[in-house]
């Protein structure tokens, strides 16, 4: 039986479920205000680091307006982003092209934009940065492991080895650039914390030889993103996560710390947002089958994409009062995919007298959900995000 009220409290529900009166499902509704508070907190917990949003979590304007007004900066992947978050009047000087993935051209637009920090992993990135972008600061994005015990990870595919990021840094200085430090990302929705302190260790080794070695003085570390949002698999308060990360960066760079950033993605927006969804159909595979399956009208591809291996386990909760009977069920979504099935072996359980058209609410559904669903398979339009002002 998943609690309700472990989530969010009965004032914070009651806005969820004015927001969403007479609402069409599925739908996303997302409470500003909380997202508010997410951006304050970090940046209580963390006084010394700047925050850069980091935008594919939840790109909506109503978000991006909000944390432009806080103050915060911008991570940006791509062309689209850059001028989504330009558009809405946001100086370059707030943004930095964070992914390492990344055309010579898509540089060149970006230069031309006036956007001077570019993350790098790899020469031929590095050397269209030099070529395109002449002048500007790179940061080198090393690989870390971490792929263990973040629920949704993305290591491997970005970051080199510190060895590798060395060399780069060398090169980078020739090539006119400024050299200005190291990024990584342990996973995101990270569950060991512990992560951190290798990830800052290996950057503290660079940042030394590269002084030492070559007197190239790095001056920033970007510790992306992985703080977590409250999903069914707990993980630790952030309360606990900037009180060790903050430590391991003291025992490594001692009183005087570099230039922090943090990328929070999932952290910031996940909790501030709930999927409304309605049963479309309660059914077994055979008479005596004691498993349920339970179709909702959202499913992998208009939202819930990051079940994709049961990765990120949404709380799922219903209208029904808390002392109904519940029973096993396999959860999936309304299309003609049999991929689209979000919990089979996770252990769902839902309501025993659940039907069609009651309602399921995913709670802290608000990262990575509305940007991750598909234009039109099968005709479902992508899902609508509802706002409630902070
Ligand atoms: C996705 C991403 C983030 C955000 O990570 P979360 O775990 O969602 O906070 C930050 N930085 C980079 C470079 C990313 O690709």
């Amino acid at each position: 039986m998943i609690e309700r009220s472990a989530f969010y409290t009965d004032e914070q529900w009651a806005r969820f479920m004015i927001a969403t009166e007479g609402m069409e499902t599925p739908c996303i509704v997302v409470d500003l205000g909380i997202v508010k508070a997410n951006y304050e907190r970090l940046a209580k917990l963390f006084p010394f680091a700047r925050q850069y949003y980091a935008v594919k979590a939840n790109p909506a304007p109503e978000v991006l307006i909000l944390l432009r007004e806080l103050g915060a900066n911008f991570d940006i992947a791509s062309r689209w982003e850059l001028d989504k978050v330009l558009a809405l009047g946001v100086h370059p000087d707030r943004l930095s092209y964070g992914n390492t993935i990344k055309k010579a051209r898509d540089v060149e637009y970006f230069y031309s934009k006036g956007v001077r920090s570019f993350a790098t992993d790899s020469k031929t990135d590095l050397f269209n940065i030099a070529a395109k972008a002449p002048g500007s600061r790179v940061y080198l994005r090393i690989l870390v492991e971490g792929s263990q015990s973040a629920d949704w990870p993305l290591s491997r595919k970005f970051g080199c080895h510190p060895d590798m990021a060395y060399n780069l840094l060398v090169e980078a200085k020739r090539l006119g650039l400024v050299p200005w430090g190291i990024s990584f990302h342990v996973g995101s929705q990270q569950r060991d914390i512990g992560q951190w302190d290798e990830a800052i260790a290996k950057t503290n080794y660079l940042f030394r030889a590269m002084e030492e070695e070559e007197g190239i003085v790095l001056g920033m570390i970007n510790m992306g993103g992985g703080f977590p949002a409250h999903y069914t698999t707990p993980a630790h308060e952030l309360e606990i996560y900037a009180k060790e990360i903050t430590r391991y960066l003291h025992e490594d760079f001692g009183e005087q710390l570099p230039d922090i950033i943090l990328e929070p993605g999932r952290s910031m927006v996940g909790d501030a947002g709930i999927i409304v969804s309605e049963v479309v159909l309660v059914s077994r595979k055979n008479n005596t089958a004691l498993q349920r399956w339970v179709y909702t009208d959202v499913g992998k591809f208009n939202g819930l994409i990051e079940t994709l291996d049961e990765s990120i386990k949404y709380p799922v909760v219903t209208d029904h009062e808390a002392s109904v009977k519940e029973g096993d069920v396999i959860l999936a979504g309304p299309t003609c995919d049999s991929m689209d099935i979000m919990y089979e072996r996770s252990g769902y359980q839902l309501p025993l007298n659940l039907v069609a058209g009651d309602r399921l609410y995913w709670l802290s559904a608000g990262a990575y959900t509305s940007s991750y669903a598909s234009v039109e398979f099968n005709g479902f339009p992508p899902i609508k995000t509802v706002f409630i002002e902070p």
